[in-house]
């Protein structure tokens, strides 16, 4: 009972705000930034850099997607219940993504021992959720793919592959795996590979493995530059984002990563760091998690948008987009819970003045630009006859713990003519 007289008077409460001259005032001006924001989103395609719905698949639904009918997820269990459920087909179409990097991930526990297949899984329940909802989804590999999907009002899915644990130091896996569709591959999660440093190594304390890339680490990066799959440093070290920056001769993402400066999580970029984007022409795709906007367990579109206009100042409109880690994030800001409500960072940035066109670059256009030079560097390398790469990690730089579930690699053999 008491309660009921609690709940009153909070929502008499809220209408006293709600009906107030200034709030409606403000209210009738946000809605114009809405209509803007979603009419910019109509033109160019909202393209976010990281959404983890894959791993609610598996963790969920044991990866039967055939079984499951994603429209509408907020009334189903678990998914209703789960802090961490941000995405079905209606909100999709409610927040107007136009494609989606879908992460192919699998955690640091599982290298060494079954992340290859577990990471084919992933990347299978991908091609599946596509198939099984064609009239919404459609499988591209290329910016070009991008845009005929937007241009057919389908979300045009790519795989991202969250973690170089996944391809077990083996370049052959790499490109089975862009065979298969998968457009970047994140160079580390939590964990150290055995040629790439991860972000915790900046924490305090923290100690580098490798110092950031080790020689076959940048053969990975030279690979990836040939086959045309884009590098992604979100959950790198500093010194492996210089390394790889260094190395990469296409441009690079950071799928899911904020600003340093805002908030002091070794997850996202710092401002040397930022520059070194610009030069290389990457984009940083910005994070929604609270932990990473306003290093605390909440947050506000206006704290995302704090993130857009700060890498706005330092490195340029040129190098933002979005990757908002939906789905595998617990906690979400105000105003941006689920994807249903992208289109309210983009009308706050058009209250702060931003223009249409910058808005088109944040939401799409950048990401395109990045992809097409990711595709410029491959055919360039094939036109100049370079072959893959296919030397095989050198033996010294596997960990004693990387040895108990493998059989080795094979002795050379001495080939005789006779
Ligand atoms: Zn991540």
């Amino acid at each position: 009972m008491k309660l009921i007289f609690v709940h009153l008077f909070i929502l008499l409460a809220a209408e006293q705000i709600r009906s107030s001259p200034t709030r409606r005032l403000e209210q009738f001006a946000f809605e114009k930034y809405l209509t803007r924001a979603r009419a910019v989103l109509d033109r160019v395609p909202l393209i976010d850099g990281h959404n983890d719905f894959p791993m609610s698949l598996r963790d969920f639904a044991r990866n039967q997607v055939g079984e499951l009918d994603i429209n509408d997820l907020t009334t189903l269990e678990p998914w209703a219940s789960s802090s961490s459920s941000h995405t079905d087909i209606n909100r999709l179409h409610t927040g107007k993504v136009g494609a989606q990097f879908w992460s192919a991930y699998v955690g640091c526990t599982t290298q060494y021992k079954d992340a290859i297949s577990k990471t084919w899984e992933q990347i299978d329940v991908v091609h599946r959720m596509v198939e099984a909802n064609p009239t919404t989804f459609e499988f591209v590999t290329s910016a070009q793919g991008i845009e005929n999907a937007f241009s057919q009002g389908k979300i045009g899915s790519l795989i991202g592959v969250e973690g170089g644990h996944s391809i077990d130091s083996s370049l052959a896996v790499l490109r089975m795996m862009y065979d298969m569709g998968v457009r970047y591959m994140t160079m580390t999660h939590s964990c150290a590979t055995p040629w790439a440093d991860n972000s915790q190594v900046d924490n305090p304390g923290g100690v580098a493995v490798h110092d950031g890339l080790t020689p076959f680490g940048k053969t990975v990066v030279a690979e990836m530059n040939r086959l045309g799959m884009l590098i992604d440093l979100s959950h790198v070290s500093r010194k492996t984002m210089r390394d790889a920056l260094e190395t990469s001769t296409a441009p690079v993402i950071f799928s899911h990563s904020s600003a340093y400066a805002l908030c002091n999580n070794t997850r996202n970029v710092p401002d040397d760091i930022l520059q070194l984007v610009v030069a290389n022409g990457g984009v940083v795709m910005v994070n929604f998690f609270p932990s990473f906007v306003t290093c605390s367990s909440t947050a506000t579109v206006q704290d995302v948008a704090n993130h857009m206009d700060h890498i706005r100042n330092v490195a340029g409109v040129d190098h933002i987009g979005i990757g908002a880690d939906y789905n595998g994030i617990t906690e979400v800001p105000v105003g941006l819970k689920d994807v249903s409500e992208y289109p309210n960072l983009f009308a706050e940035l058009l209250a702060r003045g931003w223009a249409e066109a910058d808005l088109e670059k944040i939401a799409g256009l950048n990401l395109l630009r990045v992809l097409r030079g990711a595709e410029a560097v491959r055919d360039q390398m094939a036109a100049d006859g370079v072959k893959p790469f296919d030397e095989w990690i050198p033996q010294a730089d596997l960990p004693a713990e990387s040895l108990p579930c493998s059989t080795g690699q094979i002795k050379s053999v001495k080939l005789t003519t006779e």
